[in-house]
């Protein structure tokens, strides 16, 4: 029997097409992109298209992307870079929301050290930051303000563009994750009004460590990688001429097949709902990207679960997959209201475009059936 992947939002396979297109990059045209040789050119020529396609999907400029070396280091150049450009403008408060995923959350945490003021946005039920919430928060002093568009545990979903226009309004920078969104959202920087925007590949089928950050011209971000000249002088290190080649690739036919591919995926939660309705005890927390849902089997621990669904070819998560070492209950859905013991008897289930209608209907039994053994 083969295996069954429903753990998208942890990662997806690298697209085969894709693939195909990165490789020349690794041993053909494997010249350094700065350098000014015919070498150093071709490979330049791969990152630029990359860049200008990228930048046309996202309706940003092209010297607004840079390329990182996934969404962590996105994320921790949005908050350390705009936290610090904000300070020397005389405010220092950073302001998040209770959810954010670590890459976020740690590098605000680390500021504290510098002097910063840090500051969390309260969610609803749901896991919704009302925008009333953040106009209660602001204050003259706060510099930057990050939510992030979809939740990776839950799925949830913010209004970015009512948010971004209240932290503007106030004079700070806005920042949004956009690592969960972009696989199931077309994405317009201008439109969501957002000084920044993170993104990394792998959650759209394109490679492991690749990301990009959006920064709009003219906004005070400093640097967090300091070395050569690349990315304009704003992050050091030789250009990963393949990733960002798959990065873009990936974006764009991840995009061009979206409105099929977010059908199909909706179809396939929903079939899996279905089929365990009769199971009881069973709560779906946070509802908002059709890939992701996050079900409570009430007296039966989120680990277990896991661990008895692997060793029947199920892969479904914990919460995040980069604290699944952790035995911490999950602070988003601690935010969310739930208690310590209700949080840690939560999965999340994340479906993909490949997923088909026979691999829904086996995992669904098999979840059913697990749960029922582990409640004896
Ligand atoms: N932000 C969110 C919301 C994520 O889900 C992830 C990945 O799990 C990241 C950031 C980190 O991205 P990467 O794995 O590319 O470092």
């Amino acid at each position: 029997m083969e295996r069954i992947y429903l753990d998208h939002s942890a990662t997806t396979p690298l697209d085969k097409e894709v693939f195909a297109q990165m490789t020349p990059y690794f041993c053909e045209d494997f010249g350094n992109a700065d350098s000014p040789h015919a070498h150093g050119r071709g490979a330049q020529r791969g990152v630029d298209t990359a860049r200008d396609r990228l930048a046309e999907l996202l309706h940003a400029k092209p010297n607004e992307l840079y390329f990182t070396s996934g969404g962590t280091e996105a994320d921790n150049w949005a908050i350390f870079g705009g936290a610090r450009g904000m300070k020397e403008r005389g405010k220092a408060r950073v302001l998040l929301s209770a959810i954010e995923h670590h890459a976020v959350s740690s590098a605000a945490e680390a500021l504290r050290a510098e002097g910063f003021t840090v500051d969390y946005l309260p969610v609803d039920g749901r896991g919704i930051v009302a925008p009333e919430a953040l106009q209660n928060a602001l204050t003259p002093d706060t510099g930057l303000v990050a939510v992030m568009w979809a939740n990776n545990e839950t799925g949830t979903v913010q209004d970015i563009p009512a948010l971004a226009k209240i932290a503007k309004a106030n004079g700070s920078l806005f920042f949004t994750d956009a690592v969960q969104a972009a696989p199931y959202f077309e994405m317009d920087v201008t439109a969501l009004g957002v000084d920044m925007l993170s993104l990394s590949a792998h959650k759209f089928y394109g490679p492991k460590g690749a990301g990009a950050l959006y920064i709009k011209n003219g906004s005070p971000v400093k640097p967090l990688i300091v070395g050569g000249e690349q990315e304009r002088g704003r992050r050091g290190g030789t250009t990963n001429v393949p990733a960002i080649v798959g990065l873009s690739l990936a974006y764009e036919k991840n995009a061009g097949g979206m409105v099929a591919s977010n059908g199909k995926i909706a179809r396939l939660r929903a079939l899996f709902l279905r089929e365990i309705t009769d199971l009881s005890g069973v709560t779906v927390q946070g509802e908002g990207v059709p890939a992701i849902v996050n079900l409570r089997a009430e007296g039966v621990k989120n680990t277990d679960l896991v661990y008895a669904l692997d060793l029947q070819g199920v892969s479904i998560s914990a919460g995040a997959a980069c604290a699944s070492g952790s035995t911490k209950p999950s602070h988003v859905l601690l935010a969310m209201g739930l208690s310590e013991k209700a949080a840690g008897e939560c999965v999340r289930v994340s479906f993909g475009k490949d997923n088909s209608e026979e691999e829904i209907l086996r995992a669904a039994t098999l979840f059913k059936e697990t749960v029922l053994r582990l409640r004896g």
